[in-house]
């Protein structure tokens, strides 16, 4: 989509025309059709493809072609092929070179051809046809497509080449591997020991030409200590010995042996229990310590629990099934009898009191701030978590350390398998449990990309031991810094290391042990979702932006599986690569609000993002899945709205009274209605109403799967009645000149066209047509609904104000 910078010659050959496909999304597609005049020999020439290392690279062609059959009096002069070459070069330069210096690839003819009467029932005869070229030898290539008198219309260009992906075979890590220049050749490739496993036969495997890996020889073995298990060396043994302790008719404690080979420094234990027979219906909860009660159990019920222990390698296995049963409710009580309740519950509250007392007492000698109470009465409460300043200044509450599941599906909020940094004492420790120590000298920076809050942020490669080079981004901490913004910028990497999604930006690892400190990322090509929006406006179909919301969406179900709570989803805090591909990114700590009201609105040196955040966040700082939920909601809006200002220029205090007053932000123009009623259910002031991530990816799916679903359109009159007239760029219906309107409507390239064409007043401008669009040259679908949408609105009376749902 958009200016391919592709060059066309002579002018009046190749030509580049804007469609609809059969599901009526636009299409960019190069049509040539000189037919009836002899001596045709017409270029189009693409601008240059880097091969990316490859030697052999494939081209798939997807075009339409006339049948010359169907063509009165031009059957001397038609022709039903054409021809496509290359021309190698490594660099930009090679654009000027002669036809004749380009090498022929092949003739393309069609496998099928289409006739006048297919095109007027819209079947359009789409031919697929794929060439090979290689080996190459420069850096990449032009390709040029050559027509001699056909009727065609190139659809689409796909160039790639194939490779094996990496894997790990025999306890070995191959890596990435691009196919070689041959069709036939295998690539031998050697693969690299995983972790905490040694060299038995060197292992190697074969790189075919189709990208699959074949005849896998030797092998690596474990080191002494560590057991193979899925590929890897790495985990604990189960932990064997589990004993009951204290038994009432609501708890069961417990405690246990460490495993007999831990394999490395025991992090956490998780322990699953349910009550027996009703194993689709359990809780998990996570201790550090070899002890835990469970509590809230049925009185006189069984329970089964099964541990499993955690190091840096992962979980071990489960403990067998260890079945325990609750006390039974007593049905009478003796005279003596009825008083042990009041002495265990004034013992019990004696030791409540005692142990919050000590607790306040030690609070003020071992933490610099945050412990006291809470802590206090969390150690008593939940036996299983430490009593000590780390713990104590968790943001998390104690119920978040349990979770409850049913049919495989999480019950309740408070879902922890993300672990807060905030709970190590020594913050170092939780950057190197969840992020790869990087060498600097693997690290070659290249350029500054962009501004973060703790220092320039830059494109560069990183080159790892048996790896290709591959291209990141590097956060760097500037000099000067203190502990404490050292640690809120390795808190990122803390985070972000220990999550692994296709849609959460990947960390590849920091760098701490020189300066400066580093934090290194996947590169995103195109950066910051709402720039590359802003940038392409207009140019994208609606599957493609609803493609984008579903790699958003499935990012941040996977953040609240974890129990990740973002707080701050805005379009500016998505990546986006060069395959459109979105990335949920931002995981920084210090957006947790201070306890002074006045710094709610002051944070990372802006504003607390007021717009994007959910009113109970903004008025009682309930951060929860469901307040990422209404943010998702305005990404939607910033995405179909292609990078707009949430409210425009209404101020925080506006946005925050008419949030509360009920209004909610109007659908974007062009808007399938199904979209605008899922930004609406997001914007439901009762948080519990709002959809859940998993349901959102759900209903993505389903209009992605049915894309005629997204063909209503929330309509104009009822969009434009939504609107905050004031703030609106679009329809106020007051603008005072033909560039003004253009350019509220971010069509200002438009404006010396119109204005050379006689539309120089808004009473002009009022009649123009689809038709007059096409002949001033707006060929791209997506603006010319743009334009037309705005001309429709501005003669739809206006409402003043949202509308209160
Ligand atoms: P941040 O500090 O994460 O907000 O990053 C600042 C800016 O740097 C972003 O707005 C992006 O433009 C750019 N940036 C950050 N991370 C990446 C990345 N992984 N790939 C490409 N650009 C990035």
């Amino acid at each position: 989509m958009g200016d391919l910078g592709w060059i066309a010659y002579p002018k009046n050959g190749w030509e580049e025309i804007g469609e609809v496909d059969e599901n009526y999304a636009p299409i960019h597609t190069y049509q040539v059709c000189k037919v009836m005049e002899q001596n045709q020999n017409n270029w189009l020439l693409t601008s240059w493809i880097s091969n990316e290392g490859a030697s052999r690279i494939f081209i798939e062609l997807k075009f339409t072609l006339r049948d010359c059959n169907s063509l009165p009096g031009g059957l001397g002069t038609c022709k039903e092929t054409f021809n496509m070459y290359y021309f190698e070069s490594d660099d930009e330069d090679g654009r000027n070179i002669k036809e004749n210096q380009y090498i022929k690839i092949d003739t393309i003819a069609a496998d099928e051809s289409f006739t006048e009467l297919d095109l007027g029932d819209r079947v359009m005869k789409l031919n697929t046809e794929v060439r090979d070229v290689g080996p190459l030898t420069k850096k990449g290539f032009y390709l040029a497509f050559q027509d001699v008198g056909a009727c065609i219309a190139l659809v689409s260009v796909r160039v790639y080449y194939k490779k094996c992906p990496s894997v790990i075979r025999n306890l070995a890590r191959f890596p990435d591997t691009i196919t070689g220049a041959d069709s036939s050749q295998l690539l031998e490739v050697s693969g690299i020991c995983i972790n905490h496993s040694v060299t038995d036969e060197a292992p190697k495997m074969h790189c075919s030409a189709e990208g699959e890996w074949l005849v896998p020889i030797g092998k690596c073995l474990c080191k002494a200590g560590y057991e193979e298990k899925n590929n890897t060396c790495q985990a604990p043994s189960p932990v064997s010995s589990v004993k009951k302790g204290k038994i009432t008719k609501n708890s069961i404690s417990l405690s246990w042996q460490e495993p007999d080979r831990p394999n490395g420094i025991i992090l956490e234990y998780e322990i699953k229990y349910f009550e027996k027979d009703q194993e689709m219906s359990y809780t998990i909860i996570k201790s550090k310590e070899t002890t835990i009660t469970a509590d809230g159990l049925k009185p006189g019920s069984a329970y089964v629990f099964q541990i499993r222990a955690r190091t840096a390698a992962g979980y071990g296995g489960f403990s067998r099934r260890f079945e325990f049963e609750t006390s039974p409710v007593s049905v009478a009580v003796s005279s003596d009898q009825s008083q042990i309740p009041i002495i265990v519950v004034s013992v019990t509250v004696g030791v409540i009191l005692l142990a919050v007392v000590i607790g306040f007492l030690l609070s003020g000698s071992c933490c610099d701030h945050g412990c006291g109470w809470a802590s206090s009465l969390r150690a008593v409460a939940y036996p299983s978590l430490t009593w000590r300043c780390g713990y104590s200044k968790a943001k998390q509450d104690p119920e978040e350390e349990k979770m409850h599941f049913h049919n495989g599906h999480i019950k309740l909020p408070g879902v922890r398998t993300y672990i807060d940094p905030h709970t190590y004492e020594d913050p170092n420790q939780a950057v190197h449990e969840f992020a790869k120590e990087i060498e600097a000298s693997c690290i070659t920076i290249e350029r500054v990309i962009g501004a973060g809050e703790f220092g320039e942020v830059c494109s560069g490669r990183l080159k790892l031991q048996g790896k290709r080079e591959f291209p990141v981004a590097i956060k760097t901490l500037k000099v000067g810094y203190t502990e404490k913004q050292r640690r809120d910028f390795l808190g990122e990497a803390s985070i972000m290391g220990q999550f692994d999604h296709p849609n959460i930006i990947h960390l590849e690892g920091v760098v701490t042990k020189s300066k400066p400190v580093m934090i290194v990322t996947e590169y995103m090509e195109n950066g910051s979702l709402d720039t590359f929006l802003k940038k392409n406006d207009g140019q994208f179909t609606v599957i493609q932006l609803v493609g984008m919301l579903r790699g958003i969406a499935s990012g941040m179900k996977y953040l609240s599986d974890m129990g990740y709570v973002h707080r701050d989803l805005a379009a500016r805090n998505i990546l986006i690569n060069s395959n459109l591909v979105c990335k949920v990114s931002d995981f920084g700590l210090s957006r947790v609000l201070e306890d002074d009201p006045e710094a709610a609105y002051t944070t990372r040196g802006g504003k607390i993002p007021i717009r994007w955040t959910a009113p109970e966040a903004i008025s009682f700082r309930k951060f929860t899945s469901a307040s990422d939920v209404w943010s998702y909601g305005i990404v939607m809006w910033e995405v179909m709205f292609y990078g707009e200002r949430p409210y425009w220029e209404m101020t925080n205090q506006d946005v925050i009274k008419a949030v509360e007053e009920g209004y909610r932000l109007p659908s974007p123009m062009d808007c399938p209605a199904a979209l605008y009623q899922l930004m609406l259910d997001c914007w439901q002031k009762d948080r519990n109403s709002r959809p859940k991530f998993d349901e959102i990816v759900s209903m993505l799916d389903k209009l992605i799967r049915n894309p005629s679903s997204l063909k209503t359109l929330v309509n104009a009159s009822s969009r434009v009645s939504n609107l905050l007239v004031e703030h609106s760029p679009v329809g106020s219906g007051a603008y005072r000149s033909v560039g003004e309107w253009l350019e509220a409507i971010k069509m200002g390239r438009y404006t010396e066209i119109f204005m050379e064409n006689g539309y120089s007043s808004m009473d002009a401008v009022a009649q123009v047509t689809l038709e007059d669009l096409r002949r001033l040259g707006v060929t791209l679908v997506g603006h010319q609904k743009k334009i037309m949408n705005s001309l429709q609105e501005m003669k739809v009376q206006l409402v003043n104000g949202m509308v209160p749902l």
